[in-house]
């Protein structure tokens, strides 16, 4: 048995259907989440289950064409409207929802969860603070995936800090004139538009910052490719006095800053979930292949005790960072005060948490762990990420540490 093998989970059930288990049934049934979740959850696995070798069928596929053909599937499929479309009677998406389909898209694939959410992201500032009609009306093929987004905050001076952000947007007469450079962009590659966050200058630092709908491939502005470890639809957008016009600005002018931060806080949450589909995969892998692997003596590795500290760490990790993020989740979705420390907590333990996992899946794996492309080795690549975009695991400390030091009334 390879590791790549012990990575294909799919079981026949008695029926002969395909089926995957993704979600803990005992985290479902608690009462965070409602049955209109545990019946989310079950079609996702469904699905995935039954899309189990889409990821092997595009392996030869450009990232970018894999990037723009998972975010029409997620259209086509109506994954997108659960991050586009906001919740019956609210006016954010739903976001148990939301990291429910991250955790099995993720589980599934890196590349289709990094669509499905950089998809959400880059519809947010849109879909949630937008007035005006015309970029309003770009959100029905947003939720479609007939057209792709990319949210543009990071400079390459300026990432974890972003009230020091430097891309300016100054008015002349009816335009405004956009100079500067973001980089680290999902999608920058892809995108139809990008929603740029830059300077307008209403007031000092955060105050002055406002998100621009910019086209891509308008004139002034140059797309550049970066590759990373697990290789995405990524790049930088060098704006050179690139002209837009003056309802480019979404939203309120100066609400740009308050705008982002309320959406990274949101998909902070979304993050931590994630780390969990990678790191259940790894798992099950894990268990899998320590059940089959002989070790020198006799007998398998999953009946030596150095394994079962392992996995005993493993499924405590689970439990603990599943309900972390459930806590999170469901405190956004009632709008319960003070949830930012707890997104943070959600993300930083899961992220965190899942790296380790995946590194001792790597170890239990041996040479057989770091064979390029074997499942251990590709989540080992993938999974580093996600300490670092949407706020670092040092950043997160600092929230929390900031919310946990805080007097109490
Ligand atoms: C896969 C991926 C996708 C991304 N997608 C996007 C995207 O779509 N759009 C976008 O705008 N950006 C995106 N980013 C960028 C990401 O948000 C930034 O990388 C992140 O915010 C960190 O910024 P930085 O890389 O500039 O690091 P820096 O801010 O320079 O941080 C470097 C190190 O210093 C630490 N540090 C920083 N400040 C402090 C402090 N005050 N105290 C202690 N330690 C500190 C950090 O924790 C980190 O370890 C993406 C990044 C990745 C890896």
């Amino acid at each position: 048995m390879t590791m790549t093998d012990a990575g294909t989970l799919v079981r026949k059930t008695a029926t002969g259907d395909a089926s995957v288990t993704i979600f803990d049934p005992a985290i479902l049934a608690l009462p965070l989440y409602e049955d209109r979740h545990r019946a989310l959850a079950a079609r996702l696995e469904s699905w995935v289950a039954r899309h189990a070798m889409l990821p092997a069928s595009l392996a030869g596929e450009s990232e970018d064409e894999r990037g723009r053909r998972y975010t029409r599937l997620l259209g086509r499929e109506g994954w997108l409207a659960f991050a586009v479309d906001p919740a019956e009677g609210r006016d954010r998406p739903d976001l148990r929802s939301v990291c429910l389909i991250r955790e099995a898209l993720a589980y599934l694939d890196d590349l289709i969860d990094f669509a499905f959410t950089i998809q959400g992201l880059a519809a947010a500032p849109i879909a949630w603070f937008a007035t005006a009609p015309g970029q309003r009306d770009l959100l029905p093929a947003l939720r479609d995936g007939e057209i792709i987004g990319s949210l543009a905050l990071s400079e390459p001076a300026v990432g974890s800090n972003l009230a020091a952000l430097a891309a300016s947007a100054v008015r002349d007469g009816n335009e405004f004139v956009l100079t500067g450079g973001k980089t680290w962009v999902s999608n920058a590659t892809i995108a139809d538009h990008h929603m740029v966050l830059a300077r307008t200058g209403e007031g000092p630092g955060g105050l002055g910052l406002s998100f621009l709908l910019v086209p891509g491939g308008k004139e002034g502005l140059r797309t550049r490719a970066i590759d990373l470890m697990a290789p995405r639809a990524f790049g930088s957008l060098d704006f050179d006095g690139c002209r837009l016009p003056g309802d480019a600005v979404i939203g309120q002018g100066g609400g740009g800053f308050r705008y982002a931060m309320e959406i990274l806080d949101f998909y902070r949450v979304a993050v931590g979930a994630a780390a969990i589909g990678f790191a259940r995969r790894a798992f099950q892998s894990t268990v899998e292949w320590c059940r089959g692997r002989e070790v020198a003596g006799g007998g398998r590795l999953i009946q030596t005790q150095g394994t079962a500290n392992k996995i005993a760490d493993m499924a405590m990790f689970l439990d603990a960072a599943a309900l972390l993020v459930a806590r999170a989740a469901f405190e956004f979705d009632r709008d319960l005060d003070d949830v930012v420390a707890h997104a943070s907590m959600a993300k930083l333990f899961a992220t965190d948490g899942a790296a380790r996992l995946i590194d001792e899946a790597v170890q239990l794996s041996g040479a057989a762990g770091l064979v390029a492309d074997s499942l251990p080795e590709r989540l080992y690549r993938q999974i580093r990420a996600l300490r670092i975009y949407e706020g670092t695991s040092e950043i997160q400390k600092m929230i929390i540490a900031g919310a946990a030091s805080r007097p109490r009334l």
